[in-house]
C-alpha cells in the first residue's frame, strides 16, 4: 500500500512549512493551546491563511476555499498541526460550522458566513452541552419558542468553548418539547454572540489552565432567518457536524514523543543515560507503534472522505486512537521525567519547560471534547460491529 503524496501536494507541504515558520509567533501559539481571544499576531495569521485558501482548502473557489482534495487538505493540515499554529481543526467556523453549512445551509446563510469564515474574519462556538446534557445531547433542555418573527430563547449551555470571543454561536436548542422522541425536537440556530440582548457569559477554568465558558440565554430573541436546516431536524444536522469536528489530525501528535525521544538521549540518572533504561525504551517504542498506527487511520480516513464515504465507525476509530495517545504519551512522559515530570513552566528546576506537566494535565480533556471516549466506543461497538445498543 502506498501512502505517498503526489508531486504537487508535496511541493505544497513545503510551501505551507516555509510560511508558517515565518509567521506562527509563540503568542499565537499561547492563543491556540489556552484558547484565548484572538492576539493581533495571531488574526494576522488568520487573514494570511484565508488569502491563500488554506484555512478551508476543500471548500468550493466561490466560498473563499480551493476546491482542493482531502487529502491535499490532510497536508496543510499536517503543516498547521506541526507547526502548533491555531490549525483550522481547532477553528470552530473553518471546521465545523462551514463544512456543515455547506450542506445544510441556504443559499442566505452561506453568502453571509462562508466567505468571512474563509477569510479569517470571524469565529463560532458551539453551544450543544448543557449542565444535565452532555454525552446524551438529545435530552437537552434549552428552549426556543416560537414568536412569529422570531424564537425566544431561555436556558444554559455549558463548556461552549470560545464563547467569550467568538463572534456567533452554533446553537442546538429544543423547539419541539412535546414529541417523545426527543431527538427529533431539536433545532439549531446560530446566534450573534456580540450583539444580541439577553446573553450572559462567564468562563470557567479546568486544571490544564485552560478556559471554556457556561452561556446563560435569558428571553433571547433570535430571528427566524438563523435556522440551519430544517425545523426539529437539528439532532442530524449536529451529528454531520461532529464527524468534521471528531477529524482530528494527528502530527502535532508525533512532536511531544520526539521532544521526549531527543530527552532521553541527553539525560542522565543514577550516571546512566536514561535511553539505556530498557523500561523507558520499551515505553517509548510502544507510544510510536500507537502513533503510527493512528497515523494510518487518519490517513484512511481523508482518503475516505476523498471518495465521499460515510465514515462514521472510522471517524470514532481516528478520533479514540489519536486522542488516547496523548493521553497515553503524557503519562509515560511524566513516569520518565520522575519528579521533574511534575514540575511546571514557573518553577525553577522545571525541565523542558514544564511541557510534559502541562500535557499530563490537559490531555485527559481531549478525551472528553467533541464526544467522550466510551461514547466513541459505543459509536464502534454498534456502527462498526454491528452490536446492539447497551
Ligand atoms: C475541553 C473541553 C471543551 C469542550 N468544548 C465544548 C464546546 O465548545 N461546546 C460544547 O457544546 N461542548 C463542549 N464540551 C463538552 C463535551 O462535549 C462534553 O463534556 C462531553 O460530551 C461529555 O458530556 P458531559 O460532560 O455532560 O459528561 P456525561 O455525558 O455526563 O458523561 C460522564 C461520564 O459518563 C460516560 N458516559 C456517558 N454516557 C455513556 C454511555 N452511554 N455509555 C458509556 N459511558 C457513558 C462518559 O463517557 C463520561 O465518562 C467540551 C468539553 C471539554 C472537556
Amino acid at each position: 500500500m502506498d501512502f505517498s503524496f503526489t508531486p504537487e501536494q508535496e511541493s505544497l507541504r513545503l510551501e505551507v512549512r516555509e510560511f508558517l515558520q515565518k509567521e506562527v509567533t509563540d503568542e499565537s501559539r499561547l492563543d491556540f493551546k489556552y484558547d484565548r481571544p484572538y492576539s493581533p499576531d495571531t488574526k494576522s495569521l488568520f487573514r494570511k491563511l484565508g488569502e491563500r485558501g488554506w484555512l478551508c482548502p476543500v471548500w468550493p473557489k466561490e466560498w473563499g476555499g480551493l476546491g482542493a482534495s482531502a487529502l491535499t487538505n490532510y497536508v496543510i493540515q499536517d503543516e498547521l498541526a506541526l507547526a502548533f499554529a491555531p490549525t483550522p481543526f481547532a477553528v470552530i467556523g473553518a471546521m465545523v460550522v462551514g463544512p456543515t453549512l455547506l450542506m445544510y445551509g441556504n443559499e442566505q446563510q452561506k453568502n453571509e458566513y462562508l466567505p468571512r469564515i474563509a477569510r479569517g474574519e470571524i469565529e463560532f462556538s458551539m453551544g450543544y452541552t448543557e449542565p444535565g446534557s452532555g454525552s446524551d445531547l438529545a435530552s437537552l433542555s434549552i428552549r426556543a419558542d416560537d414568536k412569529g418573527d422570531h424564537y425566544l430563547v431561555n436556558g444554559q449551555k455549558m463548556f461552549s468553548t470560545k464563547a467569550d470571543f467568538a463572534d456567533y454561536g452554533w446553537l442546538a436548542v429544543r423547539t419541539d418539547p412535546d414529541n417523545p422522541k426527543k431527538h427529533k425536537g431539536i433545532s439549531l440556530l446560530i446566534v450573534d454572540l456580540k450583539n444580541t440582548p439577553g446573553i450572559t457569559i462567564n468562563r470557567i477554568y479546568n486544571m490544564s489552565g485552560y478556559h471554556s465558558c457556561e452561556v446563560f440565554y435569558d428571553d433571547v430573541r433570535i430571528p427566524k432567518e438563523n435556522l440551519v436546516g430544517e425545523l426539529n431536524q437539528g439532532f442530524y444536522i449536529i451529528g454531520a457536524a461532529l464527524l468534521f469536528e471528531r477529524a482530528v489530525t494527528i502530527s502535532g501528535f508525533h512532536r511531544p514523543l520526539e521532544v521526549l525521544v531527543d530527552y532521553v538521549k541527553n539525560t542522565r540518572r543514577g550516571g546512566k543515560l536514561l535511553s539505556e533504561d530498557p523500561l523507558v525504551r520499551r515505553k517509548l517504542a510502544e507510544i510510536e507503534m500507537k502513533f503510527a498506527v493512528a497515523k494510518v487511520v487518519a490517513l484512511r480516513l481523508a482518503w475516505m472522505q476523498e471518495h465521499k464515504m460515510f465514515a462514521l465507525n472510522e471517524t470514532a476509530i481516528a478520533k479514540l486512537l489519536s486522542t488516547e495517545m496523548v493521553y497515553d504519551l503524557a503519562n509515560v512522559g511524566t513516569q520518565i521525567m520522575g519528579l521533574y515530570g511534575g514540575l511546571v513552566a514557573d518553577s525553577n528546576y522545571a525541565e523542558l519547560k514544564g511541557w510534559i506537566a502541562h500535557m499530563y494535565q490537559e490531555s485527559p480533556h481531549y478525551k472528553i471534547a467533541g464526544g467522550t471516549s466510551e461514547i466513541q466506543r459505543q459509536i464502534i461497538s454498534t456502527r462498526g460491529l454491528g452490536l446492539p445498543r447497551g
